[in-house]
């Protein structure tokens, strides 16, 4: 039989077919993935292949094999040093919620967010959300972002998950979709959930608020079958991603828009820093590229130490 994994609980696994009945499995033996070190050999949002077995009457099952993952997030475990936690897996799409004030969102910190998701190769949708509170200048604010990130060619949506404003646009991009939702606490993550499928109980809020996203927490995604055919991934004390590491000369093919240009630059190694004929820097000079983008990529250069730290993104 073949399902995917909505819930993990560490030793079981739910698991559910594709004619929609669940079941409870685990794995026997040694169950190792070929060049991956993971405390967890199994993650939500895992397609598996696994036998039934009956036992006192109940049917459980034995999974014997996962298929190739299309994309996987990861937490980096910071006591088993190197050993990495999938948090999930097969994510269609992730909406990253921004707010300009209350709190606000800046763009060192939207630019991070999306340099990991592309290295994780996930797409991102912009979610500008509470703008029925923003005044004429807000609103133009929230304007100069969207074209920064629609020019480079990020969906952006402005929403209000208060007053109902944009969110069947949310739930029409989410219909067939695995989604997941991201952005610092309080930008209203649980409020556009609620909106979006009313009474579905998430837990993010909830430990966020009680700072469990320390080191030592364990994290346990869950999938989650919404009424309009839509899937959500929800997972307690992570609003960013985890840690991606990259080399320096990486950095700029996360940022799309560099990317394109990088064959232009003299150098095919340019860090687009002092080079000479950098097509990267000529462009910013022609403001063909923002340079509150040039200005996070510096950032991100510089921080490089840190291993682009970044799974503690939601406080
Ligand atoms: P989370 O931490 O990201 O889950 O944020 P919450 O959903 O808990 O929202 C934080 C606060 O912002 C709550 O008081 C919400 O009522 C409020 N809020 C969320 N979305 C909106 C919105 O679109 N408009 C307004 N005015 N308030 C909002
Ligand atoms: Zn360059």
């Amino acid at each position: 039989m073949t399902g995917t994994v909505y819930k993990s609980t560490g030793s079981w696994y739910t698991v559910k077919t594709l004619n929609g009945k669940f079941y409870e499995c685990r794995i026997k033996g040694k169950f190792r993935l070929q060049g991956f070190k993971s405390t967890n050999p199994i993650a939500v949002g895992d397609t598996v292949v696994f036998d039934l077995e009956t036992k006192n009457d109940a049917e459980t099952g034995v999974i014997k094999r996962i298929e190739e993952r299309e994309n996987y997030i990861v937490r980096k475990s910071v006591n088993l040093s190197k050993q990495t936690h999938i948090i999930a897996s097969n994510i269609d799409q992730v909406f990253l919620l921004i707010t300009i004030d209350n709190p606000p969102t800046f763009a060192s910190f939207i630019d991070r967010f999306l340099v990991t998701a592309e290295a994780y190769s996930i797409k991102t949708i912009l979610v500008f959300n509470k703008i029925d509170t923003y005044d004429e200048e807000k609103v133009l604010e929230v304007k100069y972002m969207k074209n920064i990130y629609k020019t480079i060619g990020y969906d952006c949506i402005s929403i209000s998950a208060k007053t109902g404003k944009n969110i069947d646009r949310i739930k029409n991009i989410m219909k067939d979709k695995v989604s997941m939702f991201a952005g610092h606490s309080g930008v209203g993550k649980s409020t556009l959930v609620n909106a979006i499928e009313p009474g579905l109980d998430l837990k993010t809020k909830e430990i966020s608020n009680q700072h469990m996203q320390g080191q030592h927490t364990t994290t346990f995604a869950e999938m989650f079958d919404l009424s309009f055919g839509a899937k959500i991934i929800d997972t307690p004390g992570i609003k960013g991603f985890g840690v991606v590491d990259m080399e320096r000369e990486e950095v700029g093919d996360y940022f799309p828009e560099f990317f394109q240009l990088k064959q232009d630059c003299k150098f095919n190694n340019c860090l687009h820093l002092k080079e000479p004929k950098c097509a990267v820097k000529k462009a910013l000079e022609n403001d063909k590229i923002s340079y509150s983008r040039y200005r996070s990529y510096l950032q991100i250069l510089e921080g490089e130490d840190e291993h682009y730290r970044t799974d503690n993104w939601n406080e």
